[in-house]
């Protein structure tokens, strides 16, 4: 088998001192490369024609070689009145990602692919069905969010010209199954501009199915970003099927990481959950959960189980769920329901596939407005 091509090398897979190296090597003068990084982080261009600090000539040679573009927006679905934007982009090597944007009162929440498909293979999320494709470089994961702050910034989304808040890695993939790419954006992310997009570590979010050597590793690094950890069920032996990899790292092993995390950050960790009914939904789970939890700097987040094809599974009943909340706040635990967004344009947790492809025609969405759902593509 040949070796997978990479992504094209962009300034958001180095940091500030390997931009500068780059631009060296070019034999430009290092400054250029904070130029380059204030138009792309700071004004959220990567259009050379906008770059009038750079000389004429320079202009497309050192966009050709730091800025290429990773992605190409295939097709944009819009539903809560355009308040959430799903984006399914294209890659380089024609894989498939999704992205999706979400206004709220009092924030702008982007949730971001970290690859194409995930291996987790989780057998009530979408993306796990298909299988892994490959990791996303840092650049690929940073242009979701670029592309989303441009948008806010033109004043795409309804409700004015606006910034994006918070990110959570918690589109297509297993963000710590691909380290280094992950922290790389991570760091372009919340690094100040012109170096980053300069959004608080604490508003982002890295959501893993419980890889305990990872959690360490980012354990050591000291970020204050916060960790959420899919736990799904409270004993080995469901969890076992509903999140494979527990086989390798069990739930008493998983959650010693995650406090591990919240002693060293002080970070409350966040678990979740997504409620199935008559699967993991039942009063003694909730009982079970509670006593994992209590006493612990956590906070579990309930999310109705949202539904994806050929799975025989479906939400709990509410007032199960309800139930579920109420037993596990009774117990002092702080727990709050997902508002799910998305559901329908399969943008919600677990729903991203990347299916459909090029086709801009499949007018499934847009409850929000009864119109058809937006198509936009942006332009170089
Ligand atoms: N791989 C990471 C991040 C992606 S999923 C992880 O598993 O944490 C983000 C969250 O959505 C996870 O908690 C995941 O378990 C949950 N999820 C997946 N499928 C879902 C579905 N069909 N309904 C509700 N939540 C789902």
């Amino acid at each position: 088998m040949s070796p997978r091509p990479r992504p094209p090398r962009h300034l958001a897979d180095l940091d500030a001192a390997g931009r500068r190296a780059a631009v060296t090597e070019l034999g430009l003068p290092g400054f250029r490369a904070d130029q380059l990084s204030r138009h792309y982080f700071a004004r959220l261009t990567d259009d050379p024609d906008q770059m009038t600090d750079l000389p004429a000539g320079l202009r497309a040679e050192l966009a050709a070689a730091l800025l290429p573009r990773l992605l190409t927006a295939q097709r944009e679905l819009a539903c809560d009145q355009g308040m959430t934007r799903k984006t399914l982009w294209r890659a380089f090597d024609g894989s498939y990602i999704e992205s999706v944007l979400m206004r709220y009162p009092d924030r702008v929440t982007m949730c971001v692919s970290s690859q194409a498909g995930c291996g987790m293979a989780c057998p009530f999320c979408a993306t796990g069905q298909a299988g892994l494709t490959r990791n996303l470089s840092a650049g690929e994961i940073v242009a979701q969010v670029v592309a989303g702050a441009a948008a806010m910034a033109r004043g795409d989304v309804p409700g004015g010209p606006g910034r994006v808040s918070n990110i959570v890695f918690m589109g297509m993939g297993e963000p710590l199954a691909n380290y280094a790419s992950v922290l790389g954006a991570v760091r372009r992310i919340t690094d100040p501009a012109p170096d980053g997009l300069g959004i608080s570590q604490r508003s982002v979010t890295v959501s893993t199915v419980g890889l305990v050597p990872a959690i360490e590793r980012l354990t050591a690094e000291r970020l204050s970003v916060r960790l959420a950890v899919s736990l799904h069920a409270p004993d080995d032996e469901l969890r076992d099927e509903l999140v494979p990899v527990n086989r390798r790292w069990n739930v008493a092993r998983v959650l010693d990481a995650a406090w591990a995390y919240a002693d060293t950050t002080g970070r409350r960790v966040s678990i979740e959950y997504a409620m199935i009914r008559d699967v993991n939904d039942q009063a003694w789970r909730a009982e079970a959960l509670a006593d994992l939890l209590s006493g612990r700097l956590a906070h579990v987040n309930l999310i109705p189980l949202n539904p994806t094809p050929g799975s025989r599974w479906t939400a709990s009943d509410p007032a199960v769920a309800r139930e579920f909340t109420d037993r596990i706040a009774a117990r002092g635990v702080p727990v709050t329901v997902r508002d799910t967004r998305g559901t329908e344009i399969d943008g919600a947790c677990g729903q991203l596939a990347a299916v459909g492809r090029a086709s801009a025609d499949s007018a499934s969405a847009d409850s929000g407005t009864g119109g058809r759902p937006t198509l936009s593509l942006t332009p170089r």
